[in-house]
């Protein structure tokens, strides 16, 4: 078999696969969406089936061989060349599924699967003592799979290759120490302003069928192809790419709370243009699949913080807003509602955590995680682990641990080494929304805001990131959209210039 004809095989078994896991996809959001609760039974077979086929088919040794086939050819010699990133990133997933021993992966999702249970309990009773067995048990298995997989520097690149492929401890180490080091203080400046946003106006009557037309309007504006997605409601919120002409939103309404509906929609907006501008003919392989968990979080960040807690933003919305929703808004003006929906104040919880505090709160469990995977900490010191560093990065005494380490599902799953991505989310967005201004003119840029036109910005985005698919990995995807390594730089000046003007303190 010649290398073009190996390739050729290789590409036509992973679009195969595509179609096998965008089925699964389909399944996936029906079950969260319409699915009656009798379905659960069967959906759950449908699912393990799928699964395994995908699984049997992704791990055949002949996939091995054909890779093998083409390493090494003329075909791979540019390494910006279609071939050679798509065999480059399935060789990684194909040698990832092949080294773990299927009883690993077996008692992982065993363990996991009561974990979840136990956590959820737990969270409910505080009662972490009953949670400790398990995750336990949790923390010794990913040990495990990271030997499996292999690692050069540190066990938790072998878990943090699975979301951000290419980054290690020290990029994140570094980055987490320029950010706490400038962002604690930052915090404390601005509780310690005399201007206080009024939360309570956002926590007013806003009656859900008109939230829901207002969030649509929203989505369209900023570039939601509705002929090729759809926005449903979910007790818990994601975006789902099943492919090319089919991504489909979520979204949960709050009729007391505006800002959860409206930029939570905005946010799955972001991931949703992303999978629908990724490149269609290339469905399938990897130069059609997002770069990274990173990189995904840095489109949904993007349009919901960047753009959508901007002030050009909601001087094109904020009117619409006041005519939608009268009478909550009544006397409100559009410096008050910008100021509310930038309220920056400690509190105990990440999910509910504003842009300032939200990376103090994922530097904190980056902390953690490291300390539980090299052993220098153990499970059953968390707790109090947990309660110390908080007080110190964010100022507040934690009451108990359902506010405290019991707060995610994120360990019960084992996902240990996806926290990060939520903050690489947060700086590469406000880099690129920095590349983004210099190369399009911050002021016009604005002036597009201010007209309700996104369309400049969305082209920005499909360019420098949503075309590329896997090609590059996200440093260097960064290095090629914004001319420099990430920084937490661009983050900082973009907090410190917003809170400057917002808070008259900084
Ligand atoms: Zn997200």
């Amino acid at each position: 078999m010649t290398p073009a004809d190996a390739y050729a095989e290789l590409v036509r078994r992973s679009k195969e696969l595509g179609v096998l896991n965008s089925c699964a996809a389909t399944l996936a959001w029906d079950q969260q969406t319409y699915m009656p609760p009798g379905g659960a039974g069967l959906r759950g077979e449908q699912m393990a089936f799928l699964a395994a086929l995908a699984h049997q088919k992704f791990t055949d040794p002949k996939v091995g061989e054909l890779l093998a086939a083409v390493e090494g050819s003329d075909l791979v010699a540019d390494s910006e060349s279609d071939a050679a990133a798509n065999v480059r990133e399935l060789r990684r997933g194909y040698d990832r599924a092949t080294k773990l021993p299927q009883s690993l992966v077996e008692e992982l999702a065993r363990v996991t699967t009561a974990a979840q249970q136990a956590w959820e309990r737990a969270k409910k009773a505080n009662d972490f003592p009953s949670f400790r067995p398990h995750l336990e048990k949790v923390v010794g298995l990913k040990r495990q799979e990271a030997d499996a997989v292999g690692f050069t520097a540190h066990r938790y690149e072998a878990l943090l290759e699975e979301y951000e492929p290419g980054t290690t401890v020290a990029e994140l180490k570094e980055l987490f120490a320029g950010l706490t080091r400038d962002l604690v203080p930052l915090v404390r400046r601005i509780a310690d302003s005399p201007t206080k946003p009024d939360r309570s106006l956002l926590e007013r009557e806003y009656p859900v069928d008109r939230q829901k037309v207002f969030a649509e309007a929203a989505a369209v504006a900023v570039g939601f192809d509705f002929a090729a997605g759809r926005l449903d409601t979910t007790s818990h919120p994601f975006c789902s790419g099943m492919g090319p002409g089919d991504c489909r939103i979520t979204t949960r309404y709050n009729p007391r709370f505006f800002p959860e509906a409206f930029f939570g929609v905005l946010h799955e907006t972001g991931h949703a243009l992303y999978e629908q501008n990724l490149p269609a003919e290339h469905f399938g392989t990897p130069l059609g699949v997002a770069c990274s968990f990173g990189v995904h979080e840095s489109q949904s960040r993007l349009w919901e913080n960047q753009v959508g807690r901007g002030r050009p933003f909601w001087d094109h919305f904020f009117p619409r807003l006041k005519q939608t929703f009268p009478a909550a808004l009544a006397g409100v003006g559009p410096d008050a509602f910008h100021l509310a929906v930038n309220d920056v104040r400690p509190s105990l919880i990440r999910v509910e955590a504003d842009e300032a505090t939200y990376n103090l709160h994922i530097a904190l469990r980056f902390e953690l995680e490291l300390a539980l995977l090299s052993g220098d900490l153990a499970v059953a010191d968390l707790p109090g682990a947990w309660n110390e560093r908080f007080q110190a990065l964010l100022g507040l005494p934690v009451p108990d641990d359902t506010r405290g380490c019991l707060q995610d599902i994120h360990w019960s799953f084992g996902g240990i080494g996806y926290f990060p991505t939520y903050t690489l989310g947060n700086l590469y967005a406000a880099q690129l929304m920095a590349a983004a201004r210099r190369d399009l003119g911050a002021e016009s840029l604005a002036a597009d805001f201010r007209r309700g036109e996104f369309v400049r910005l969305k082209d920005w985005l499909v360019a420098n990131v949503h075309r590329h698919g896997q090609r590059h990995r996200a440093g260097e995807l960064c290095r090629r959209a914004t001319g420099a390594a990430l920084s937490p730089q661009p983050f900082l000046s973009y907090l410190a210039e917003k809170y400057a003007g917002l808070y008259r303190a900084c």
